[in-house]
Order: C-alpha cells, then structure tokens, then sequence
C-alpha cells in the first residue's frame, strides 16, 4: 500500500505546527483555552487578559457553533469573529476558531491563526480538501465515532490536498454510559504518537462534559504524551451560553496550567510560556 503522509515512517521526525506563539509538537507542552462560545467582547477581554497573565499562547472560542439543536444559539458569526480578532490584537494571543461549513473558509480567514474542523466534520470532506489549498494550519477534531485510521485518514485528507500544518485532537468518543459525555481515549493519544508525526492534543472539557473532570483528565493527557491540551474555560462557568456543564473557571484554569506544568516537567518537557514557542 502506498505510504501515506500522515504516517509516522513519512517523515525523518515529528511535525512542528506554529500557530502564533505557540509550537504544537515542539519541546514544550501548549494549552488553549477560551469558551465554547464567544459571546461578548466584554467576556472574552476578560479571558483574553487571564490568558495573557498565564502565558497561555492561544485562544479558542467559537463564532459558528455547530449545535444539536437548530434552535439553541448558533455563535455569534462575522460579529464573533470580529470580537476574536480585537481580541488577537488587543493582547498578542493567536485565535483557534471552528468553521462549520465551506462557504466560511474564505470570510474567516483573516480572523483566525488556525482553523478548526469539528468532530460532527471530521470526514466533511469538500471541507477538507478546501482547508488543504490554506495557508494557516488546521485544528482537525477526532470524530464522535471515528476510528483512529479513519481519523488519520481525515488528516490525510489536509496533507494530500498541500496543507502540512495539521493538528489532531482526540476529544472524546461515543460509548454507553451518560455519566461522562463521552469516553476519553487517552490510549488514543500514545496510539497515535505511535502512527503518525503530526502533533495531538487533547479537549477534556468535550471528552468529560464535566467541569470537575477536566483538570485531572488534562493532566493525564499530558502525562501519556499529548502535545498539548483545549479547555473551555469562561469567567462565569454557569452561565456560559453553550456547555456551561463543562466550563472551568478562569481560577481553575490557573490551577490547571501550574498542575500541567508539574506533570510536563515529569516526563521531561515543560508548559510554553508566551515566549517560549
Ligand atoms: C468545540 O470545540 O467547540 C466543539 C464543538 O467540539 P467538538 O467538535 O469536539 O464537539
Ligand atoms: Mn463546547
């Protein structure tokens, strides 16, 4: 069978994907953080500074939600992408946002640093081939029932298309029990680290669906060997506008990123600073 790019033999060693300030797949271990949603400029201000005080390199936030329901709230749009924007500017930090669709690759383009693909996208594949023709590296979510060759098969999508800039992101797959809203594969992530030289992080606030499960299952996926972890995190968990269930607090986030810089430091690695890239 013909060698596929995302394979771990492809390539004399790991893939290093720069987003900002950050080096997904470098010496040090990165977190991003930001809520589900953007919903104000006056919020993600007060994310954006926390960030800022943490060294945290990288905000998420969504502008374009993809919802179960049509009904419940479904980002912000151009408006959330505008608010993203100020807030890049405003305190150095690179935007990692979600497209839903086709038709928003080219608008959101210069409001982002990274895109982001979804889990209900992972195998959108006129999707794929687009972000492939990009210049700006994508954020590729593990589908909610995806095998890991068909999620390296996503990926291979992105590469085949011209795009080398590739981040996976194991976020949970769908099992039985609704106690967590869904199962954190965090064998997955050494798995992968097996398969392929692209850099994996890990979303605990999606994997768990609960706030007080996102800090220790963070520090496990650093711990098995993720490059990095996504939270949602939000100044006012409860009342965040989507997944309040699974928002950290802005402190918690502080607690998290001093745990995860202990657990880097004992496999060797440490959490980026700003500056450390
Ligand atoms: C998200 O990160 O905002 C999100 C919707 O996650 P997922 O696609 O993993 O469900
Ligand atoms: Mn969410």
């Amino acid at each position: 069978m013909h060698l596929m790019l995302t394979d771990k033999n492809s390539r004399p060693g790991p893939t290093q994907v720069r987003v900002g300030h950050a080096l997904f797949g470098g010496p040090d271990v990165i977190a991003v953080a930001g809520p589900c949603s953007v919903e104000s400029l006056e919020q993600m201000r007060i994310v954006g500074q926390r960030l800022k005080d943490l060294g945290i390199p990288c905000i998420r936030g969504g502008a374009f939600k993809p919802r179960t329901s049509p009904y419940a709230f479904q980002g912000l749009g151009l408006e959330g992408l505008e608010i993203l924007a100020e807030i890049r500017r405003a305190f150095d930090l690179a935007v990692i946002t979600e497209i839903v669709g086709l038709e928003q690759v080219e608008p959101a383009y210069d409001y982002l640093d990274c895109y982001q693909v979804g889990a209900r996208n992972m195998q959108n594949f006129p999707l794929l081939k687009a972000l492939g023709g990009q210049d700006k590296p994508v954020l590729l979510k593990r589908g909610l029932a995806a095998t890991l060759e068909e999620f390296l098969g996503a990926a291979e999508y992105l590469l085949a298309a011209g795009n080398p800039n590739v981040i996976l992101c194991e976020r949970g797959i769908r099992s039985f029990d609704p106690q967590t809203r869904n199962v954190l594969d965090l064998v997955a992530v050494a798995r992968l680290k097996e398969l392929t030289h692209l850099p994996l992080i890990v979303d605990p606030s999606h994997a768990t669906g609960r706030r007080s499960l996102v800090l220790p299952s963070a520090a496990a996926a650093v711990a098995i060997g993720a490059d990095g972890v996504i939270v949602e995190a939000h100044p006012q968990p409860e009342a965040s506008v989507s997944d309040a269930d699974q928002a950290i607090s802005l402190d918690d986030l502080t607690a998290m990123i001093r745990q995860l810089d202990a657990v880097a430091i004992a496999t060797g690695r440490r959490l980026a600073a700003l500056t450390g890239g």
